[in-house]
């Protein structure tokens, strides 16, 4: 891995600091294309407070979430685990040096050679939630450690409902466990996700409940139960509720209630957005504007921008968001007028449109703008549509952390 583009710094700044420099480093060697910052510091500080408030659950990111090779490299470092979704996630993790023990392959659904892939490199720890997921397993990797995934009763409030697709309910769940048994597969735990970006902390209340009747259900039958996955759905940014320490509340509880620690069952986790969206901020330059005048023209009635990022770039997620996307300039220069404003992306497509109506400052063509919080299901969603550049990457690290990712890996 090549340490251009990263960036030691010996006081850590805000992410608007970094922005500000780069974008003044882009302006001085005459580079308009979109850029974003990475704040490493902000990844690990995260992944610290996870263990602080969840001491008994072991965390797998969810590499799906953001696959950047420096921030994988610097959880891994951490001693962190991970969940891989297919064949190419699971090399990734792999060729870092992390051992196969630390990957849950965590995708109930799974294409039968990226099966066999598993099976050739020792990673024995994965889900299902069907008869034909159980087949293929059995047919494939007859002594792999199988979770049972299941979907909670409770409606989860989620951004992403992944119940849609995901999980087998509570009354499958007997069948599933006796099938497995039948076909001398080893299940050795439950499974399920609440939904990604979930809004109700209780869904993670009700989940655990349902787990341990699932739990007790595979005990019956004859399996030794030893993992609880409680999947991700964790917010990414401080600001919004629930936050995580309320979130480690309830499950703490839950924990201690439905699987106290004297029964030795280890708790993982698969958070994605939780360590990764508030580490990545964007500035994208404004390429282009169209004053909109009113009828009588004594006054503008709404301006129309370019910028260069977009929908088909890094800001795919902003199809999902309730809130609104929120974009400021970054110059901080103080203005009187605002305006109704379009915000389009740069490919000549119409439905690469960021906001309608929201109200901005008048912004000039060539000045750029900053949008926070975007480290999650971001990049790895991107396109180059129309041959739009990716932005240019640049990363913040604090010194000690970055020793950290020059140490070796732990076992
Ligand atoms: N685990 C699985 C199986 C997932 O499908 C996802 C997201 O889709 C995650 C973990 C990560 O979820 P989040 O980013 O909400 O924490």
């Amino acid at each position: 891995m090549e340490d251009n583009n990263v960036l030691i710094v010996d006081v850590r700044r805000s992410r608007t600091d970094y922005i500000t420099r780069q974008v003044k480093f882009q302006t001085e060697t005459g580079t308009d294309d979109p850029l974003v910052i990475v704040d490493i510091d902000e990844i690990v500080e995260r992944y610290r407070r996870w263990y602080k408030l969840l001491p008994r659950v072991k965390l797998f990111y969810a590499l799906k979430c953001n696959n950047d090779e420096r921030i994988v490299n610097v959880i891994a470092r951490l001693g962190g685990s991970f969940d891989c979704a297919s064949k190419s996630e699971i090399q990734q993790i792999l060729d870092l040096g992390v051992d196969p023990s630390r990957i849950i392959y965590a995708n109930p659904c799974k294409q039968m050679s990226h099966i066999t892939y598993a099976r050739e490199h020792d990673v024995d720890l994965m889900t299902f939630d069907s008869e034909d997921e159980l087949v293929k397993i059995k047919m494939l990797y007859g002594s792999a450690r199988l979770l049972l995934r299941f979907r909670s009763k409770l409606i989860c409030k989620a951004m992403y409902d992944l119940g849609k697709k995901f999980g087998c309910i509570f009354e499958e769940a007997t069948d599933l466990l006796l099938s497995a048994k039948r076909k001398d597969l080893d299940v050795i735990g439950v499974s399920f996700h609440v939904g990604s970006n979930c809004l109700n902390a209780d869904a993670f209340s009700s989940s655990i409940k349902e787990a341990r009747m699932i739990f007790d259900i595979g005990q019956q039958i004859g399996f030794v139960m030893e993992i609880l996955d409680i999947g991700g759905g964790y917010r990414g940014r401080d600001c919004d509720r629930p936050t995580l320490e309320e979130n480690a509340a309830i499950i703490n509880q839950c924990l201690d209630e439905y699987f106290p620690e004297a029964d030795r069952v280890k708790i993982i986790a698969e958070p994605g957005r939780y360590l990764v969206e508030s580490a990545f901020s964007a500035a994208v330059n404004v390429i282009g504007r169209k004053l909109v005048y009113t009828n009588d023209k004594s006054s503008i009635d709404h301006v129309m921008y370019n910028l260069n990022d977009g929908i088909y770039g890094s800001f795919n997620w902003v199809n999902e968001i309730k809130d609104g996307f929120s974009m400021s300039p970054v110059n901080k220069k103080a203005r009187q007028e605002k305006h109704s404003s379009t915000v389009w992306g740069p490919t000549c497509c119409c439905t690469d449109c960021l906001a309608t109506d929201i109200h901005l400052p008048l912004l000039e063509v060539g000045e750029w703008v900053n949008v926070s919080d975007i480290g999650a299901y971001s990049f790895c969603l991107s396109t180059t549509f129309n041959s739009m550049p990716h932005p240019n990457m640049y990363y913040f690290c604090s010194r000690d952390n970055w020793t950290l990712m020059k140490y070796p890996l732990d076992p």
